[in-house]
């Protein structure tokens, strides 16, 4: 197990909004949280990667408890964060946002490597490298923050809704791309309003409503599960 969530509690003000959290992730996996707005997802990744601090509970990263660790040092441990609306730098060039990814990295020959690697997976961001990242398409947007997570080498990715206005084609190649990316060995946490796609990719899914974990399991059986089927996936 990479990544243990125990009975997460996370306030805003005196909103409670996760209200005891618990799920794992094991070395190799996709899992997704999948849940309507509100519902906590991005709550509980931003607590995850210590952006938030929990009132109660605690998050456990290879076998070390991470919930008091500044979210800085959470990436050098191996956790990259690739947040909801991507929040690339739009003034800044495709190569330099990627670069951004690397900050806290001091090994320029591993640095340059690591660009060389993400441009070969991404070869758009390749052509496009000298561009403004913020005169890029909604997808290659979302390429260059997938890009610049990949670039600190995490062990865990964390995704929040990699999909988000974008149009079906490229849904499908944004879910592609996380495919390939944990064939090649990153664990994979994902978010997302699509269940439809994050069920398909997944290996695990725990399923989210007002701050709680209604269900979980093999992404397989929460795709079957007739609830899931009518609340998630559009069915009747
Ligand atoms: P979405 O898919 O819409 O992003 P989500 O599942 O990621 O939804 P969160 O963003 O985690 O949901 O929000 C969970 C709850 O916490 C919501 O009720 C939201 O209004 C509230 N919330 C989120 N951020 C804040 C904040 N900064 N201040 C106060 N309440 C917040």
């Amino acid at each position: 197990m990479i990544l243990e969530v125990k009975e997460l509690e996370v306030y805003y003000g005196a909103i409670r909004a996760l209200q005891g959290i618990s799920f794992q992730v094991n070395e190799g996996e996709i899992v997704t949280l999948i849940g309507a707005n509100g519902a906590g997802k991005s709550t509980t990744m931003r607590t995850v990667s210590g952006l938030l601090q929990p009132r109660k509970g605690e998050v456990v990263f290879q076998g070390r408890r991470i919930n008091r660790i500044p979210a800085h040092k959470i990436v050098r441990l191996g956790i990259s964060h690739v947040p909801e609306g991507r929040q690339i730098f739009p003034n800044l060039t495709v190569t330099e946002n990627l670069l951004m990814g690397a900050y806290t990295r001091r090994d320029r020959a591993g640095i340059k490597q690591s660009l060389e690697e993400v441009m070969d997976r991404f070869p758009r961001l390749r052509e496009r490298a000298k561009q403004l990242a913020g005169t890029l398409s909604g997808g290659e947007q979302q390429m260059v923050a997938m890009g610049r997570g990949l670039m600190s080498k995490p062990k865990l990715l964390i995704l929040d809704e990699p999909s988000m206005g974008l149009s079906p084609l490229l849904v499908e190649e944004i879910f592609n791309i996380i495919k390939t990316i944990n064939l090649q060995g990153t664990t994979i946490l994902l978010v997302e309003q699509n269940a439809f796609m994050a069920l398909q990719v997944a290996h695990q899914a725990y399923v989210l409503e007002t701050g709680r974990i209604v269900l979980s399991g093999p992404a397989r059986e929460v795709q079957a599960n007739p609830q899931i089927r009518s609340a998630y996936l559009g069915e009747v």
